[in-house]
């Protein structure tokens, strides 16, 4: 089996990044990956000042996929997330979505033990609160199209990037765009637990491991949009904006195409069915761009069970 150790990384994902090896479709690969600070902050007193900010967001990769074309679609299946025995989070002034209530800078060093992340403060004074894991990837894409020029890891697209979607787990599959040839599929920013919004800016942030299966899928045209994730029973087309509304009207256009590729049923009744089962929910609020998603549920649509 193939692994990418975590040194060979990307800081942005742009067209000219060359891939640091490649692979046949079906092949199972593993992605060895820092935390979103690069392994920078070891400790409770080591403060976000203290930072080499170049290298924040490290994507390890890019993945060549032999035979990737742009215009078809490349399938991430996530079999399986290791994450290290400690994580790390950051909070402070001006920083994320609540950041005029923060009264200082600090770092928090979260251990991971037992299948469960020990936030360690707790109303009752005891060892402390503890959160079950939900391993998940806030970083992975494709590298955009040439004329996207440079995106930072930091900042979300349609080629993927920092979505920060709590859903991207093991056990699901991500379509991704390709739009180079080789696809050139990195990663990177593992969280051991984070909530929808991600509102301190971080989840509990973890080096790790993924291993993926990667595949190509020809989309029927009209089919191929922005990142989808699939899970057992849903759908979620992705998409991120300047504002949280623009992230969601385009995953609501994207929704809106997906069901249309797939369904004979006029706009008309397909917006309504929408509107009756396609939740719209929050990725993040405090990257550069904002992600949304919405969700469509396979078994939603009558005797249609929707496939990709
Ligand atoms: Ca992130
Ligand atoms: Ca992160």
């Amino acid at each position: 089996m193939i692994r990418i150790s975590a040194d060979k990384c990307i800081y942005s994902m742009n067209s000219q990044n060359p891939p640091v090896t490649e692979v046949e479709p079906g092949a199972t690969v593993v992605f060895e990956t820092k935390d979103c600070f690069s392994n920078q902050l070891h400790a409770e007193t080591d403060l976000l000042a203290s930072l080499d900010w170049a290298t924040i967001n490290p994507a390890t990769g890019p993945l060549r996929v032999r035979g990737a074309r742009p215009g078809q679609v490349l399938a991430v299946r996530i079999e399986d997330i290791k994450v290290a025995l400690q994580g790390t989070m950051i909070a402070g002034p001006g920083i994320g979505a609540v950041g005029k209530h923060m009264t200082h800078a600090q770092t928090k060093i979260v251990p991971v033990e037992g299948g469960e992340a020990v936030f360690g403060v707790s109303d009752s004074g005891d060892s402390g609160l503890r959160l079950p894991l939900r391993p998940m990837i806030g970083v992975i894409g494709t590298a955009p199209a040439p004329e996207a020029g440079d995106i930072p890891d930091g900042t979300p697209g349609v080629h993927g990037g920092n979505m920060d979607c709590k859903l991207i787990g093991a056990g699901t599959t991500l379509y991704l765009p390709v739009f180079v040839e080789g696809a050139n599929l990195a990663m990177g920013d593992l969280h051991a637990v984070m909530a929808d919004g991600e509102v301190v800016v971080c989840g509990v942030e973890v080096a790790g491991e993924v291993t993926v299966k990667v595949e190509l899928v020809d989309p029927a045209p009209g089919r191929s949009t922005g990142p989808v994730l699939e899970t057992d029973d849903a759908f979620y087309c992705i998409a991120s904006g300047p504002s949280l509304d623009e992230a969601a009207a385009q995953a609501l256009d994207d929704t809106l195409a997906f069901l249309r590729a797939r369904l004979t049923l006029p706009a008309n009744e397909l917006g309504m069915l929408m509107s009756l089962v396609c939740d719209v929910q929050i990725c993040q609020v405090v990257d550069p761009l904002k992600t949304a998603r919405v969700r469509i549920p396979k078994t939603a649509f009558g005797r249609h069970r929707l496939e990709f």
